[in-house]
């Protein structure tokens, strides 16, 4: 048999179901792959192979025993570590959660535990997913698997990278302004964000609240399709998650495209856009032509002010979700004795107004405790949204930026509603250039943030969208294609992406990583 670590889910599926693979093997090869690779890339803060293995030799008994285990039965995968995992360490690659262990699932962990998949480990990602290069986790470092001198984008760069480099078959990331899209985009990879609410968020540490939503991220559009069919659907424990049925994504994807309306966004072709990256869209519109899509062209005429809304709304949103971690529920605390003092102070009878008055003295114990587990527990991009947020909240600025951003999001939201009016799905670039060296923009935030430009107005839309490798640049990275859809037309990108690479051979390339 050819490298298992080369085969789509999809495949790998079929193989197992058809009894001529066992997961165990199957979860050896992963395993071994990286522990063959991982050392240069950094796709994994943890596994735990044993652990790995047992639910494996699990699947395969109940195979055996002639029960039909789930729909990803046997199936490695691999979690972003924001996702809970019960027990199990989940830091958001922060030093505020190094040691914290969830005491529960989170709703999509269920799902695929329920499903039968294989949990291969938890994957690095941006300190709290706020970043575009991984460069920001505080517990590790991840490489481009195409050159590891590049950034991996993120803040899903564990997720993006297992699946580049054959590490795991699919994984799970999370996208609050393209953090599924742009990893996917810089390491050759398919990335969908779904719908706002098509997918639980209940047990995935919130950022920002509005837009946050999981996703799958996997080789093909099949493969994404497969996952996503056993990650959506309504949850009672998430409130914003949408009441609607779950389409049966992978019977869609076979019906052609004949009369597909896209939409070329106009804004998506301006300054600021790498020439190698658009003439690698360019020709992927021509490929759509030829599979018989209609193309036009469209405007999101508000798109110009999507990243200062998106930076406005997302650290408003961020600051408001971090002040939880004060040092006393859960997560990293500062010098034990700060605490001590704030506890003895308490004990010798302090009223409600002497609280009051404690956390008004900033040399307090208890402001002390918290002030000080912040700042050592937090590195400085979330320092900074931090930062943001609180000030773009605070009296006499709400309504100047946050109040304001809330009405421009509004806008953006018309803007996509009037396109879909024309078209079916919009198609343009998924970042302004391919990935780019580590360490370049990492001290300069604004650059950093410049990079999201295609990708946060979906977000701040709550629209789906996807992102499918097209291209190489001459140095050769990858390049990612972006269509947009209209709120629950999952079914309608993955089918569109799927012909897509029926069409072309770029996923199917490999990095040289040995
Ligand atoms: N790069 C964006 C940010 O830094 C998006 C992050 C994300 O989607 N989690 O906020």
């Amino acid at each position: 048999m050819a490298d298992l670590t080369d085969y789509t889910a999809v495949k790998l599926l079929s193989l197992l179901q058809a009894g001529e693979l066992t997961s165990t093997e199957l979860t050896k090869a992963y395993l071994d792959r990286i522990e063959a690779c991982d050392q240069k890339i950094g796709s994994f803060l943890r596994t735990d192979p044993e652990e790995s293995l047992k639910h494996a030799a699990a699947m395969d008994r109940r195979r055996n025993a002639g029960e039909s285990p789930g729909p990803l039965a046997g199936l490695p995968i691999a979690l972003k570590d924001n996702l809970c995992t019960r027990g199990q360490t989940t830091t958001c690659g922060s030093r505020m959660l190094e040691n914290f262990k969830p005491p529960y699932d989170a709703t999509v962990v269920e799902k695929l535990r329920e499903a039968g998949a294989i949990p291969l480990g938890k994957t690095n990602l941006d300190e709290f997913a706020m970043g575009g290069s991984t460069e920001s986790s505080a517990l590790g470092e991840t490489c481009n698997p195409w050159n590891t001198t590049c950034i991996p984008g993120g803040s899903s760069g564990g997720a993006a990278t297992c699946i580049a480099s054959g590490m795991s078959p699919l994984s799970i990331g999370s996208d609050t302004g393209g953090s599924i899209r742009q990893p996917a985009a810089f390491c050759g990879v398919v990335g969908l964000k779904p719908t706002y609410g098509r997918v639980s968020r209940m047990g995935l540490v919130a950022f920002a609240s509005s837009l946050d939503q999981i996703g799958p991220l996997a080789r093909t559009a099949e493969d994404a399709a497969l996952l996503l069919e056993v990650i959506a659907g309504h949850d009672a424990r998430d409130s914003t998650s949408l009441d609607q049925s779950v389409p049966r994504y992978r019977s869609v994807l076979q019906q052609p495209l004949k009369g597909l309306k896209l939409g070329v966004v106009e804004e998506h072709f301006g300054e600021g856009l790498d020439a190698e990256v658009e003439s690698a869209v360019r020709e992927s519109i021509r490929v759509y032509q030829e599979l018989g899509a209609k193309i036009t062209s469209v405007s999101l005429p508000h798109s110009e002010y999507a990243i200062a809304t998106y930076y406005v709304i997302a650290p408003c949103e961020a600051s408001s979700n971090l002040a939880r971690y004060d040092g006393v529920h859960y997560g990293y605390r500062t010098d034990e004795n700060i605490l001590h003092a704030t506890l003895k102070q308490q004990r010798s009878g302090l009223s409600a107004t002497d609280d009051e008055q404690a956390l008004n003295n900033l040399d307090s114990p208890l402001v002390r405790l918290y002030r000080q587990t912040r700042a050592e527990g937090f590195g400085a991009e979330v320092k900074r949204r931090i930062m943001l947020g609180t000030y773009a909240l605070s009296a006499g600025y709400y309504e100047a930026y946050y109040l304001k951003a809330l009405k421009v999001r509004r806008l953006i939201r018309q803007d996509y509603d009037e396109a879909f009016r024309e078209v079916d799905l919009v198609i343009g670039p998924v970042t302004p250039t391919p990935a780019f060296p580590r360490g370049s923009k990492i001290d300069d935030p604004l650059a950093m943030y410049l990079g999201d430009l295609y990708t946060v107005s979906a977000n701040l839309a709550g629209v789906p969208a996807i992102s499918i490798p097209c291209g190489f640049s001459n140095a050769g990275l990858p390049i990612g294609l972006q269509l947009q859809g209209p709120p629950l037309s999952e079914d309608r990108l993955l089918q569109a992406a799927h012909w897509f690479q029926k069409e072309t051979a770029w996923h199917q390339r490999r990095p040289a990583l040995n």
